[in-house]
Order: C-alpha cells, then structure tokens, then sequence
C-alpha cells in the first residue's frame, strides 16, 4: 500500500497513516472486510517504525473503523454495525419501530403552503390570453395565512436589534424569565387594556407563536378520545394539531356572524366536550366576527357545563369598519376563558412571538409546561418586540396596515362582483385578511385549484379547514367554499387573480350554466345583505 508521507510536516507520522486510512475507509474506497497490510509489511513498505503502523490501526480500532483478530490480521469493519434492511416491500426500508408508526401516525390534513412566485403590480400583462391552456409566468396567491410582509418595518426592527444588543449586552442571549421578558409582559398587558381586555402581566405566559400556545393548552387540558368543539370550518394549524393529539374533533357550525351559539348547548350535553375553540375575531378561515350577544351566551353557556374557553384572537386588532366587540375574555371574570394572541400577523411570523393570558392554576401549570417545551422563547427577540413596540412605532404600523388591508378588502370585493358569475356567495368581512366564498351549484373548490393554477392564481380549498365530525351540519361548504387572503395582493394585482379567478370558474360551469350566470351577474346576486355595512 502506498502512503504519501510528509516527513517536514509537524503532524506526526502515525496521524498521517490513519488520516490517510480513514479517508478511504469513510469513502468506501477501502472497502469493508478489506484486510490491511500486516503492520510489520506496511513499515517496511513505508520505512518507517512499526510503533508508527501499530499507533494509526490502533487509532482506527478506537473509532470502530477497523478490529483486529488475533493471528488473521487487521479488517475493515462495515460503515453501520446493522445490516441493511431489504428494500422491497411495503415499509421495508424502515425499523420496525418506524413502520408501526407509518401506520398508527396522524396525517396533516393541511397541505403546504404553495411555493408559487407570487406577481407585482408592474410584472401584470397588458392582455391575457384566453387560451385554455394559458401558463402565466407568475401566479397571483390568495392562498397564504399571513399579512404582506412588504408592510413590516423591516429597518425600525433592525435599529431596534441593534439597540437592544447595545443596551442589554450579553444578557439579551439568556434564556430569560419562565414566563417571558417582564417588560414586554406589561407592554402587551398595556396593549390589551386598549383593547378593553384587563390583564395582569403576571397571567400573561410569551409562547412560541399562538400555535405553541395552542399546543401547550390542548396537552395540558386534553387526552386523546377527549371530544372538543370547534367552528365548523375552522383553523386548519388547530385542526392538525387536535387530530395529531388523538382528540375527537366536532364543528359547531358557523353563519356570518360566527359561531352559531344557538346550537351549543345541544352539542354540550350530546357529547361533553372538554374545550371550546373559538376564533371570534374575523375567522380563520370565514372573516365573521361573533356577535356581542352570541360571545356573552357562549361564555354562560361554557360556564353552566364547566367547559374551558380557548380564544384565539390572531388579527382582532386588524378591524376596518364596524364596532370592535369585547373579547370574550373580557366578559370572563375570571379562570374560564384561556386567551390566546400573536404577532405574528401584525408583524412577521418569523419573529415567533405569541402569548396566553389565563388565570388560577392553569397558569401556573401553562408556564411548567411552556418550560419542558422549548425552555423559553428567543430572548433576544422578545427584547427587542418590546423596545419596537414601546417606541409608539407599533401603533403607526397597525395604523397604516389597516389603512392598506382596508383598501385591499374592497379592491377585492369590489372584483368579486365584477368577475365572479352569479351564485357566488360571500359575506364581506369587517376585518382581518379573510374572504370566504362560496361556489355555485356543484362546484367543488378541489377541483377548481388546479384550472385556477392554470390561469395564473391559487386560494386555499374549503375543505382544509373543516372538521371530520361536522356536529350535525351540512358538510357542502366542505367542498364548496374557498378561502381567499386580500391582504397580501396590491389593487391591481387582486383584480387580476380575481379575474383569473372567475375565468377558472366559468371554464367549470356548463355552457348552460354558464350562460345563466352571465346574464344573472351583478352585485346584489353575489355579495350577502351585510355588503351594505363596508360600504362596497
Ligand atoms: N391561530 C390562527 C387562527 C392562525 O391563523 C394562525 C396562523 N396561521 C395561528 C393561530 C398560529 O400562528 P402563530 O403560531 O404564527 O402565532
């Protein structure tokens, strides 16, 4: 075996031997059950000491890359001390263990988010070809969950960084408090009493996002087979994250003005639900807000049957028009309604700050629980929210969002009624970043993606959101209903993917029907009596 050796180098002879060993080894250029060269032969072959030759194997053996066997010699030993499984039939390329778990494991009812390029306002075509087969260079996406991160005070937050490393030093890289960073615990207990909801910065737990709070609740309150009640549709994160806990998950069922209350109490005493899920606050995915007088019967209603409230509220403060309603946790006096935030939405969600406000002892419990979890969430982060928010800059940038999304929403509607046919149905939201529709006759929004894709746009399907067990409702919105977000989209752009959007549609439709939605179409067909409040 030749060894190229460097005697001018100051690493020793014997590393050099087993570097240049193990790198064959690892490399598979030496092969396993190779035999290597006897040690007096290769220090021969090497001239140098057999001390030397010994020292490298000796090496190797340590690292389990080669054993030596009494009076045979010195092997090679194969990369894993397994051999490898078979590769054909079903889950045979996994260990036992794993193909146990393909089959008993829970599957994400979401899909991922689409990786399309999304278009901007100068990238539009002048004139669109009509063409069936028409590929756009761009899609326009209505299908994301989120604001238009082009909104985010992108420098602000990086001055805020920087001041916060300066002020703070080595500190800002800490775990932190169990709890959170106390000063932006009270920054947020400041934010909500504008809002109208009182809290105590001592029952307010920073979580990892809202969707970690929503995690740390379920498996703090929940078993699996415990049945929940859900709005039926409802935040497909939330749906995933109960179907992965095992738990039975059963819709109440929704009309536009949130969760149809009226219904609970029958599903309260059929299935005994251990925690209601509600997202007041211009839903995810239907843009309603509950009414004031639905919000105060759900929180007597939960509290006659001795059932947790989990309210999520991810955009409550992204309100166009309309009068802003208490958080039902505002009409809790206290310990029954665990509330939930994040701003992710309002700013980025990347930062992954969200919070709880709860009190008694599931606080208590929630920070325990928060802390096998993850430990704490990013200090740094936490710090320099705090340091943004409390400049007065936050408030301008919620000012100006909702200036921005309030244009967009009726950008939106206003193309829905333009290039939608008729027996589309949708309910204008007053807030949020949500337009929810309904198709007409059998249309299935499933099927309708990919002839949209097609013509250059994309929306998230109404059947992502809905639970398996719809309590008794009708489970047609299930197919037919899809979730457009306004927020993302410029005017411009929005009328163009809305215009994609109805040409995707009428390719759908039959002729006949077609042409009757053509000769029905106009506003008072499409847009539900409440179009009258925004205005559109
Ligand atoms: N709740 C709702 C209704 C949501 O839409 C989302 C995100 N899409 C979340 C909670 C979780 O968001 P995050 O963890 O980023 O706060």
């Amino acid at each position: 075996m030749r060894i190229p050796l460097d005697r001018q180098s100051a690493e020793p002879l014997y590393q050099q031997i087993e570097a240049f060993l193990r790198q064959g080894i690892l490399t598979g250029s030496i092969a396993p059950d190779t035999r290597l060269p006897a040690t007096r032969q290769l220090a021969r072959d090497l001239g140098v000491n057999r001390i030397t030759v010994e020292n490298a194997y000796a090496e190797l053996e340590a690292d389990g890359l080669v054993c030596s066997r009494v009076g045979s010699g010195t092997y090679v030993l194969p990369s894993s001390p397994l051999s490898p499984l078979p590769r054909d039939g079903p889950g045979a390329p996994w260990p036992l263990w794993q193909q146990d778990l393909q089959f008993r494991c829970w599957v994400s009812g979401v899909p991922g988010i689409l990786e399309v390029p999304e278009v901007s306002e100068g990238e539009l075509p002048e004139e669109l070809p009509g063409a069936r087969t028409a590929r756009y260079p761009h899609q326009i996406s209505f299908a994301g969950g989120t604001g238009d991160a082009g909104l985010f005070p992108a420098e602000d937050f990086r001055k805020a960084i920087q001041n916060v490393m300066r002020r703070d030093g080595i500190t800002a890289l800490e775990y932190g408090e169990r709890s959170g960073y106390t000063p932006l615990r009270r920054t947020i207990a400041h934010v909500l009493a504008s809002q109208g909801l009182q809290a105590r910065a001592e029952n307010i737990l920073i979580t990892s996002g809202s969707q970690q709070a929503l995690a740390l609740v379920s498996q703090l309150l929940l078993k699996p087979g415990d049945p929940i009640l859900v709005e039926s549709p409802t935040y497909g994160g939330a749906l995933d994250l109960f179907r992965s806990l095992g738990l039975r998950v059963i819709g109440i069922p929704t009309d536009e003005r949130g969760m149809r209350v009226e219904m609970l109490e029958e599903l309260l005493e059929r299935y005994h639900p251990k925690l209601i899920y509600t997202i007041p606050n211009f839903h995810n995915p239907t843009g309603a807000c509950m009414s004031g007088q639905r919000r105060r019967q759900l929180v007597v209603l939960a509290d006659r049957y001795n059932v947790p409230i989990l309210e999520d509220d991810f955009v409550g403060d992204l309100r166009y028009d309309g009068r802003a309603q208490p958080a039902l946790k505002a009409l809790d006096p206290g310990g029954r309604v665990i509330y939930i935030s994040t701003f992710s939405k309002m700013l980025m969600p990347g930062l992954r700050v969200g919070f709880l406000v709860a009190e008694g002892p599931v606080y208590d419990q929630l920070v325990s629980y928060k802390r096998v979890n993850d430990l704490a969430t990013s200090n740094l982060i936490q710090r320099v929210l705090e340091a943004y928010v409390n400049v007065g800059r936050y408030q301008a940038h919620l000012r100006r969002s909702r200036q921005v999304y309030r244009k967009r929403r009726d950008a939106m509607l206003l193309a829905l009624n333009r290039h939608l046919p008729a027996g589309v149905r949708v309910d204008p939201p007053q807030g949020g970043l949500f337009i929810w529709l309904r198709l007409p006759g059998n249309l299935s929004s499933e099927k309708l993606l990919p002839l949209a894709l097609e013509e250059g746009v994309t929306f998230a399907p109404g059947s992502d959101f809905f639970p398996d067990d719809l309590g008794g409702s009708d489970d047609s919105d299930n197919k037919l209903c899809l979730r457009l977000n306004f927020a993302v989209q410029p005017p411009k752009a929005i009328e163009e993917g809305i215009k994609r959007l109805g040409r995707a549609i009428m390719r759908f439709l039959s002729p006949d029907e077609g042409r009757a939605a053509l000769r029905e179409q106009g506003p008072s067909a499409k847009l539900s009596s409440r179009s009258a409040e925004t205005g559109v």
